[in-house]
């Protein structure tokens, strides 16, 4: 008997060390990933004031929002005179290729943002579960969320062919879409300029996005037109939010052709009628006037069908030549261009030494006449040699701000993960957020601090169902950026994109601080963000 109980207790002695030992453990756990940031202006994302409060942050997750909170942390930030505000939420992004080689994606965390959502304009990572994994298992710094795109799966049914899909075709593809939704897409997006998107119908595109519907997903668009037609394009958005019974987000919105500058008033009138008549319609934008996109939207797109091998036939062809010159020309003049020194391009893999030149120079640089026939001629060989990335400077400043005013509108960079110094792409990729911060906000006030805040945060992540996301608020992930509301600018332009915001000192994503005042940490503590599909599969 005694010979037991002295067993008994040693064995109790040991389970109780044990524990003692786990309790610590688990102590040291929360300690090592807890921040509390002191006496900031809290932006909690709902578009309120600020309001002066502490935050405290452990194992990812926002603990406490209070004054005076005496706790100890490992780490202790002032954030006195700053703003410290949910992180900022890109819907617009197309990071699948350059967040894979360069998961710390610096250009967003300088720039404040924590989520993308990526996969717009139709084009989206091949097979979503693998991509997702990936993202997974090597660590990323912001959290990311993906479309399935339409032009991805078009093309992997019906190539680059210029036809409606049989039925079968049709089933096929709406399978696709059920198939990414269930790896976790938060919707479905089309890019209905680019081949072979631009071939479908609305019907065609309406029973895809029943499928984003049935899990609980959106209606995506780069709407087919954004110059003299972009009021059918909107309707067309509207008619499959209606009859696809989903919410529709119209990505990038603009007005682009100079003789179409002002017709936002317009557009927006339409965005808030279908709002009226009950359909979610909401918009984004990114603060700038000029576009980005590949050389060969300026081809007509039945002169693309098929593929670049089609397009080499065509050129071959004196007559085909001769038509796609006279459509371009005829598109030049009705924008009121005189050349094409509006297009610039960004990065030519074939010749980066035309990167930062528009076509006019690269034009006169190859000998050629000073003529807009020969600008094209220029054009069609640069696209036939393999294309180029391009910016197009072709919107008003007036859009840009009205568009902005508009309380349905949330921004997004619509852009990649470039690569520091690469080529001259467009600054959007580094200084959206910063820009609308700085420019818009501070200098001339086109919307306030507050709404800005609520247009980067929980408007999105209510829009995209990141439910835990958007607000500061007890419970919800630690997604956090701390700025200086009087100091921060975006420094990219368009001659020197490479340059990263500044005025953010510190950014926090899942609770890890991703940027402090010595730059990025190198954490990567980003999450996949996967949609209702996922659960229901
Ligand atoms: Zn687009």
């Amino acid at each position: 008997m005694i010979r037991f109980s002295q067993y008994n207790l040693k064995l109790n002695m040991i389970i109780c060390r044990l524990f003692i030992v786990l309790l610590f453990t688990a102590n040291m756990a929360i300690s090592q990933s807890s921040i509390l940031i002191k006496n900031g202006k809290i932006l909690d994302g709902t578009g309120n004031t600020w309001f002066l409060s502490d935050v405290l942050i452990s194992n990812g997750v926002i603990r406490k929002i209070s004054k005076n909170i005496e706790v100890s942390a490992d780490l202790i930030i002032d954030a006195r005179g700053q703003i410290v505000a949910p992180g900022f939420i890109d819907v617009h992004g197309h990071i699948e290729g350059g967040i894979q080689s360069k998961p710390t994606a610096e250009n967003y965390i300088y720039d404040g943002v924590t989520t993308v959502v990526t996969g717009n304009c139709g084009n989206s990572a091949d097979d979503l579960n693998s991509f997702f994994k990936r993202l997974d298992s090597n660590g990323v710094s912001i959290n990311v969320a993906s479309l399935v795109g339409h032009n991805t799966i078009r093309g992997k049914v019906l190539k680059m062919e210029n036809r409606a899909p049989t039925n079968q075709e049709q089933v096929q593809m709406e399978n696709l879409v059920a198939e990414g939704m269930k790896a976790g897409a938060v919707g479905f997006s089309t890019g209905l300029i680019y081949v072979p998107g631009t071939f479908s119908k609305t019907e065609e595109l309406i029973g895809l996005s029943k499928q984003s519907a049935k899990y609980g997903g959106l209606y995506v668009s780069h709407i087919r037109d954004e110059g003299d037609s972009v009021h059918v394009a909107i309707d067309e958005a509207i008619r499959i939010g209606r009859e696809a019974q989903l919410p529709v987000e119209i990505s990038h919105f603009k007005i682009t052709g100079k003789h179409n500058w002002g017709s936002s008033v317009k557009t927006l009138w339409q965005v808030e009628a279908a709002r009226r008549a009950g359909i979610d319609v909401t918009i984004d934008q990114y603060p700038y006037t000029a576009g980005s996109t590949n050389l060969h939207s300026r081809i007509p797109s039945w002169a693309l069908a098929g593929g670049n091998d089609s397009l080499h036939y065509r050129l071959m062809s004196p007559h085909i030549k001769t038509k796609i010159i006279e459509e371009m020309e005829t598109e030049l003049h009705k924008n009121l261009n005189t050349d094409y020194s509006f297009a610039v391009v960004a990065f030519c893999s074939r010749d980066t030494s035309l990167n930062g030149l528009n076509i006019h120079q690269i034009n006169l640089r190859w000998g050629r006449p000073n003529t807009i026939k020969s600008e094209i001629e220029t054009i069609l060989e640069l696209a036939d040699k393999g294309g180029a990335q391009m910016v197009y400077h072709m919107m008003g400043e007036e859009d840009v701000r009205n568009i902005m005013r508009s309380p349905y509108c949330m921004f997004g960079a619509d852009a990649g993960v470039p690569v520091f110094g690469r080529g001259v792409p467009h600054p959007r990729a580094y200084g959206t957020n910063a820009r609308v911060l700085g420019k818009y906000v501070r200098e001339e006030k086109i919307i306030t601090l507050e709404d800005a805040i609520r247009r980067m945060t929980s408007f999105p992540a209510q829009k995209f169902g990141f439910k835990d996301r958007g607000l500061l608020k007890e419970g919800y992930k630690a997604d956090i950026v701390i700025f200086d509301p009087k100091t921060v600018i975006d420094h990219a332009t368009y001659e020197l994109p490479h340059a990263y915001s500044s005025g953010f000192s510190q950014v926090i994503v899942n609770g890890k601080l991703t940027l402090d005042k010595n730059g990025h940490t190198g954490a990567k503590a980003g999450q996949v963000l996967q949609g209702q599909g996922k659960e229901k599969s």
